[in-house]
């Protein structure tokens, strides 16, 4: 019997809040342990939460980005879990009136086919204090860091849409984006401020078969999401079809071992709604107000970029996918550079090479200003494409102006044909053979020829010019 997966995903955003999302206590978790706490973090007795304009802000553009619909009335509950991570016993989450409803992200699936993966809800909770498992000598012991616990979450979760790891992938990438765009997080799976949990389960392909989900946990990269979905998928079809029943429970990712392993279940009770912090009521008027901050969307600006610019969907669409890349390329064009060239050499020489180097395009030493003024020297045809790329490198590595470090290094591009003359009559003297071919027919002799008189000239001499000459010359000969 052949098997499909069906997959739903539930994803913790941490929001890129000043402060916590009940207290006045920073929202900086990587300091020195437990500085950033006080009583009501610290869920002393009869502390009162405070709950925090900026979080629910924050929460509702990263709703209102996803296409959600914000409700007008939300509260939280008590969720009612033991564990020492959570010392008093509930957390502050929305189980029964989450912020939003609704909200779809649409990507391409492996066939480059457009597929919608539905939002079922965004809710916001508080996040718990964060365990630390070391040796005390020989001895295991486990430490509490409370700067985490209250830190403002979203949870996004998915309709079970996804059929393959693919899917999955493709939509935590747009997912990722499409947050960082409206600046509610950094969402980085590496350092945890975006974090996922995946439900999954197989039924007989074609039915609509409700099956037993296990929940998988513990994904620290995109990668690893479709490396443990494609994992568990496995394991449990081999299970089926082994004649085990799937049980419900939930299992963690081991990225050295490369599988999914049982986990220990934490005590879960019930949701009540909480006394303490007031329900929250959205006025139309206020949304309309969040929507209206709103930046421009990824999808949105890549058609922009198209019908503005005339650039391909494809080009439009990797340089929209990053706001500081898209910024980047509106600067670069602004400085009257032809988009097609800046979004070529944006996206395939100086992102790659920022990349390389770890920088952030922003505070990268090639600002838009040099970059522009190295592209002018290369569409002016003052310099090569090969001469445009070493003075690429150059750029990041000194102060100077491109146009100082051209002259300095001799970058500057040959095309005067009274100086290229005497380069083309040596190599063809040099190079009866080639010649020859070329009178016999043979187009790739011109490509070898050019080749030839550019190695001569230093790698400066202008490739249109060469073949200009040389076809005159050749055509002259024969
Ligand atoms: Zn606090």
């Amino acid at each position: 019997m052949e098997f499909e997966a069906v997959i739903g995903l539930e994803i913790h955003v941490e929001l890129n809040c000043a402060t916590k999302m009940f207290c006045d206590c920073p929202n900086r978790p990587g300091d020195e342990p437990n500085v950033n706490t006080c009583p009501t973090c610290l869920w002393f007795p009869g502390a009162m939460p405070r709950f925090s304009q900026e979080a629910l802000e924050k929460a509702c553009l990263l709703c209102l980005g996803l296409s959600a619909e914000l409700q007008p009335r939300s509260a939280f509950d008590q969720k009612v879990y033991y564990y020492p991570d959570l010392p008093k016993g509930y957390q502050l989450s929305q189980a029964h009136l989450p912020l939003s409803r609704g909200g779809a992200i649409d990507i391409a699936d492996e066939d480059a086919n457009p597929k919608r993966m539905r939002i079922h809800h965004i809710h916001m909770e508080e996040d718990v204090a964060r365990l630390v498992h070391e040796m005390e000598g020989r001895q295991p012991i486990s430490l509490v860091d409370f700067n985490r616990a209250g830190v403002p979450l979203v949870e996004i979760v998915t309709e079970p849409d996804f059929r393959t790891p693919y899917e999955a992938m493709e939509f935590l990438k747009a997912l990722r984006t499409q947050v960082r765009s409206v600046g509610s997080s950094e969402c980085s799976m590496e350092s945890g401020t975006m974090r996922v949990d995946a439900n999954i389960s197989i039924r007989p392909r074609g039915t609509a078969q409700m099956s037993t989900k296990v929940e998988v946990k513990n994904m620290n990269s995109v990668r690893h999401v479709g490396d443990a979905i494609t994992y568990e998928i496995n394991r449990q079809t081999a299970a089926v079809e082994a004649g085990e029943a799937v049980v419900l429970h939930t299992r963690l990712w081991d990225p050295d071992k490369k599988a999914t392993l049982p986990m220990r279940a934490k005590f879960e009770g019930p949701c009540v709604p909480d006394p303490a912090v007031p329900v929250i009521e959205l006025s139309h008027e206020w949304i309309e107000e969040m929507r209206a901050r709103l930046p421009e969307m990824p999808g949105v600006r890549a058609e922009r970029f198209v019908t503005q610019y005339g650039l391909t969907g494809e080009e439009a669409k990797s340089l929209s996918s990053d706001p500081a890349i898209a910024g980047y390329f509106e600067a670069v064009i602004g400085q009257g550079i032809a988009p097609r060239t800046g979004a070529h050499w944006l996206t395939t020489a100086l992102v790659p090479a920022v990349r390389e180097r770890r920088q952030e395009l922003s505070s990268s030493p090639v600002t838009p200003a040099r970059f522009a003024a190295l592209l002018r020297m290369l569409s002016h045809d003052e310099i090569n494409a090969n001469a445009a790329r070493e003075v690429l490198m150059q750029l990041f590595e000194s102060d100077e102006a491109p146009e100082a470090i051209v002259s300095a290094c001799g970058f500057r591009q040959v095309s005067d044909a009274a100086a290229l003359d005497s380069l083309i009559d040596e190599v063809l003297g040099a190079q009866p053979a080639a010649v020859a071919d070329f009178r016999d027919g043979q187009g790739k002799a011109l490509g070898f020829l050019i080749g030839q008189v550019m190695q001569a000239s230093g790698g400066r001499a202008n490739p249109k010019v060469i073949r200009e000459l040389l076809s005159r010359k050749l055509g002259a000969i024969s």
